[in-house]
């Protein structure tokens, strides 16, 4: 057997002790004699695994008693539209546009209402996060909308906006427990785990219990109601069982490795591996504005689409693997999740040094 380095976006790299402890589990979870990908959602066995899965989830983000966890299905594109059929109550609502996936959001909510772009940085290739302390926020507005970690273009808002009042919806698809939050700030925050936390599959919504209600937009299907699903606890349907499994045993990792306070400092001296490589480089550079940078998502060129094309194939035999940019942006990105460690970003450095020299 022999691991790659996998820098991709989504899907992407998950803890190995989660994979090896599911694939001993594999044929027989814990003396019940049966996978839990065969395992009815309504066993008490599984019961056991998603409220457990819920509970670490909230120890582990401190999340408020008034705020209810769903898993759901649909990716994060669902949200897109579950957003405004269920918050939308004015049929008005504010989007913050920092990249492609805040744009789709965006696009989507249109359907439903007016959806105002009040504040953008498509001027410069959504290289940067604009100045959200004073934004013209609607009067009547239902929600101010964020993509608060941008995974295509590597941007991620390290101050919320000023939603005047107004409850603040966040995708938060690729920066997902990768550091702490203070829950209390938005009225709900989602993300698919594909990035930072499991498989595909699964979407984690957080939403603040009083805009959970009956009272949507005529037409939702029963299905996309946040409230049945916050009423069946996740179950209304069969939920994405097993990935919400996976889900779990990525939970108790982050407990075990000291929560997110620890997860948060090891994110930063890992990204830092690579962005001082990047800004002492006379070959490779970064493409964000230094204080709007992720720490999950780094994008970064040489200014030669050859020399990129070179770099992300020799990498890929030596190992690096997915390190190709954006279909749309073209360059290089290494996605540095959670389950990244340390030592896969040294080593990249050093391969990018030896490209450097000999590429000079
Ligand atoms: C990947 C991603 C999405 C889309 O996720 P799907 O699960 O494929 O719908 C949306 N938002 C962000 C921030 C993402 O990174």
């Amino acid at each position: 057997m022999s691991r790659v380095y996998n820098f991709s976006a989504g899907p992407a790299v998950l803890p190995e002790v989660v994979l090896k402890e599911a694939a001993a589990e594999m044929l027989d979870y814990r003396g019940t004699g049966m996978s839990v990908m065969e395992m009815s959602h309504r066993s008490k066995a599984y019961q056991a695994i998603i409220d457990q899965a819920e509970e670490d989830l909230r120890k582990l983000m401190g999340i408020p008693e008034n705020y209810k966890v769903l898993f759901l299905q649909g990716g994060a594109s669902q949200q897109f539209a579950m957003v405004p059929m269920n918050l939308m109550k004015n049929r008005v609502a504010d989007y913050v546009i920092t990249g492609q996936w805040a744009k789709k959001a965006w696009q989507e909510a249109q359907l439903y209402g007016q959806a105002n772009a009040v504040a953008s940085s498509a001027d410069k290739t959504f290289s940067y996060i604009p100045d959200c302390s004073d934004l013209p926020i609607s009067d009547n507005a239902d929600y101010v909308y964020i993509c608060e970690n941008n995974t295509i273009y590597g941007t991620k808002f390290w101050t919320l906006p000023n939603t005047k009042g107004k409850p603040l919806v966040s995708d938060v698809s690729s920066c997902f427990l990768s550091e702490p939050v203070d829950v209390s700030r938005y009225g709900m925050l989602y993300g698919g785990v594909q990035k930072n936390i499991g498989p595909a599959g699964v979407v984690i919504a957080i939403i603040r219990e009083d805009l959970i209600t009956e009272d949507v937009l005529p037409g939702t299907p029963t299905m996309l109601r946040y409230k049945i699903h916050a009423d069946n606890g996740s179950m209304y349907n069969t939920p994405p069982a097993y990935g919400i499994y996976i889900c779990g045993k990525v939970f108790q990792w982050l407990l075990n490795q000291g929560g997110l306070e620890v997860m948060k400092e090891y994110n930063v001296r890992k990204a830092a591996v690579l962005y001082d490589f990047l800004d002492s480089s006379t070959l490779f550079h970064g493409t964000v504005v230094k204080k709007d940078r992720s720490l999950m998502n780094v994008p970064f060129v040489t200014g030669s689409a050859e020399l990129d094309a070179r770099f992300v194939k020799e990498a890929e035999a030596a190992g690096f693997v997915n390190l190709k940019g954006h279909r749309t942006v073209g360059g290089m990105r290494a996605s540095i999740y959670n389950a990244m460690p340390i030592e896969g970003v040294q080593k990249l450095v050093a391969f990018m040094e030896r490209f450097e020299k000999e590429n000079r």
